[in-house]
């Protein structure tokens, strides 16, 4: 051992230096760079003018990083340090780059523990980190790659499934908008239909508002009416007694027809009347049976009149009884009355025994016919004695005898009028009227009877409006008389209204003749008497005249055929009409 010399400081230094682990030492607290051999140089891209210099003084980069703290820590503490794979910034070719290192700085102590210098080793493991770090790296990306793929996969099938999903869901999406169309549509038209009924709900809702006022009203009245009813149904009743008792003390005799069944009912009083006994049921016909025959066909024909037409009856007709054969004068008077069904009509009557009542007729009708007959025959002379009068008077010229005499001739012709009037009555109610027809222009005789009227009475302008060809078959007479009585009328009724107008129509077949003046007229109340017999109108100035004239005018012409009837209002004149069949016959009028 003696022979082997021990290094020095410098040749442990150069040993140092040669080692391929850089190496380095430093002194104090601020790591002064002792020594460092060419590996570390190297890692500091430094050479040997950083020796002798403070750590941060030959490598600036580091101001800031932890290595000069570090340096201080293991000096003063006497401490060994050490880091694996520690980044470090190193300037190297001029530019900052990051190295990894694994390190020791390890504090060198003398005997007397005092930290006389840092052994500082180092080597770079910035190759194998950053080979790591990109196997790292790499290895991570390649995770994540898959990762990615995996998740692409996934987000492929799930996006699959989003469009089959979608798909299904616009599908569903046209389906629930049709729907919703359809919808929509039914909601449409069901609010239609809705207000529709709601309004028609209202009308009805109103209606029957109203129809329950006025039931309501109409009840009100139901029990009105019906009180009235009832005291009218008394009423009737007491009166249905004294009808009954009034028809027993009058010793009528009633019946009724069932206008379709034409089932008679009789009283027992009416069965005797036509000479039956009480107790037998008669029918219509042996009741029309007993009727003498010049008045049977007309009783029949009025009663059906009666049943089908207008109801008024009202007829006076002699029969023949039964079975005492005795000739009794009747008049029947009846009533037809529909009944509620409308079915059929009730038609019934009274019955009374007039013969009493029509010979007193006869008796009277009588005299007046012997007291004008024989007013005629001293009235017949008169008139001849006048007229000769006239022929001789004419010599004289003496106007006074002349008016006088006129006026003579005047009155003996209406006195003369009347007279025959009475005749007339009296002869057609003993049915001794004749008509002596012949064939003539009824223009031409209502030109005639004018003519005489306006040489009688000068008072009255008659106007005559006449027609072309009116020939008829008629009594040329007595169809005079009622244009006489019909002109002698409106001259008679209308005393300051001088206007008369007569005019001539062909209507249907038939001739009709009016009358009119502008006189006093008639009123309602006498309007469908007039044609009655003995009727005259009540008035404060009586007109003379015995109510006969238009009677007996109605008669002759009902026995033509014909019709005649009145248009009159009070005091607003009147207008006679009358109208007969036109009959051609062969002779040329
Ligand atoms: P009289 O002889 O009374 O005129 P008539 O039978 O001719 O009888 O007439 C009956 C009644 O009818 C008359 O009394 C009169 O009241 C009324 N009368 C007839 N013609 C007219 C007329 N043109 N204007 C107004 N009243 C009339």
């Amino acid at each position: 051992m003696s022979d082997v010399q021990l290094l020095d400081k410098n040749q442990l230094i150069e040993v140092l230096s040669q080692t391929k682990t850089a190496t380095a030492i430093h002194i104090g607290e601020d790591a002064l760079i002792q020594m460092a051999n060419q590996a570390m140089l190297m890692i500091w891209d430094k050479d040997q003018s950083i020796i002798g210099k403070a750590l941060e003084d030959a490598l600036p980069e580091l101001k800031g990083q932890p290595f000069p703290q570090l340096f201080k820590k293991v000096w003063l503490e006497g401490i060994t340090i050490s880091g694996t794979e520690t980044a470090a910034n190193l300037k190297v070719d001029g530019e900052i780059k990051t190295f990894y290192f694994d390190f020791e700085y390890r504090a060198i102590k003398n005997e007397f523990n005092q930290t006389i210098c840092i052994l500082h080793t180092a080597t770079d493991v910035t190759d194998r980190v950053i080979n790591r770090q990109l196997m790292e790296e790499y290895y991570s990306k390649e995770v994540a790659l898959e990762r990615e793929q995996a998740l692409n996969e996934e987000l492929a099938s799930s996006n699959e499934e989003l469009n089959a999903v979608n798909e299904e869901l616009s599908q569903s999406q046209e389906e629930l908008l049709a729907l919703n169309e359809t919808l929509e549509r039914r909601v449409e038209a069901r609010v239609k239909e809705l207000t529709a009924s709601e309004n028609k709900y209202r009308e009805i809702s109103d209606e029957l508002a109203a129809i329950n006022e006025e039931m309501a009203a109409s009840n009100e009245e139901l029990v009105l009416t019906h009180e009235h009813l009832k005291n009218t149904f008394d009423e009737l009743e007491d009166k249905e007694i004294a009808l009954r008792l009034a028809i027993e003390a009058a010793n009528f005799g009633t019946w009724h027809i069932h206008s379709e069944s034409r089932e008679f009912i009789t009283s027992a009083r009416l069965r005797e009347l036509f000479g039956y006994d009480a107790a037998h049921e008669i029918t219509i016909e042996e009741a029309l049976g007993q009727i003498t025959e010049e008045y049977r066909a007309y009783v029949a024909e009025k009663l059906e009149n009666a049943l089908h037409g207008n109801g008024d009856y009202d007829v006076s007709y002699p029969v023949i009884g039964f079975k005492d054969k005795k000739i009794r004068w009747l008049r029947a008077v009846g009533n037809l009355k529909a009944d509620k069904s409308g079915e059929f009509s009730s038609f019934t009557g009274v019955v009374m025994d007039i013969s009493l009542i029509k010979k007193d007729e006869q008796r009277k009708n009588d005299f007046i016919a012997m007291v004008s007959h024989e007013l005629k025959t001293p009235l017949t002379s008169l008139n001849g004695y006048i007229q000769l009068l006239q022929r001789k008077a004419i010599v004289f010229q003496d106007n006074f005898v002349n008016s006088s005499l006129e006026m003579a001739a005047k009155q003996v012709k209406k006195m003369t009028g009347m007279i025959n009037g009475f005749l007339n009555v009296s002869r057609l109610e003993s049915g001794k009227i004749v008509l002596n027809l012949s064939h003539f222009s009824l223009t031409d005789l209502i030109g005639v009877v004018i003519s005489e009227s306006r040489l009688m009475e000068k008072s009255h302008n008659i106007d005559f409006q006449s027609c072309e060809r009116t020939p008829v078959y008629a009594d040329y007479d007595k169809i005079g008389n009622v244009i006489v009585n019909l002109l002698s009328n409106a001259i008679k009724y209308a005393p300051t209204a001088k206007n008369i107008e007569v005019t001539c129509t062909i209507i249907n077949q038939r001739v009709q003749v009016s009358v009119r003046d502008h006189g006093i007229g008639i009123g309602t109340k006498d309007i469908n008497k007039l044609f009655d017999r003995y009727y005259r109108v009540e008035s404060d100035n009586q007109v003379s005249g015995f109510g006969i004239g238009l009677y007996l005018s109605a008669e002759i012409i009902a026995r033509h055929n014909g019709t005649i009837w009145v248009e009159s209002e009070l005091g607003e004149g009147a207008t006679f009409y009358f109208n007969l069949p036109l009959h051609n016959g062969n002779v040329e009028l």
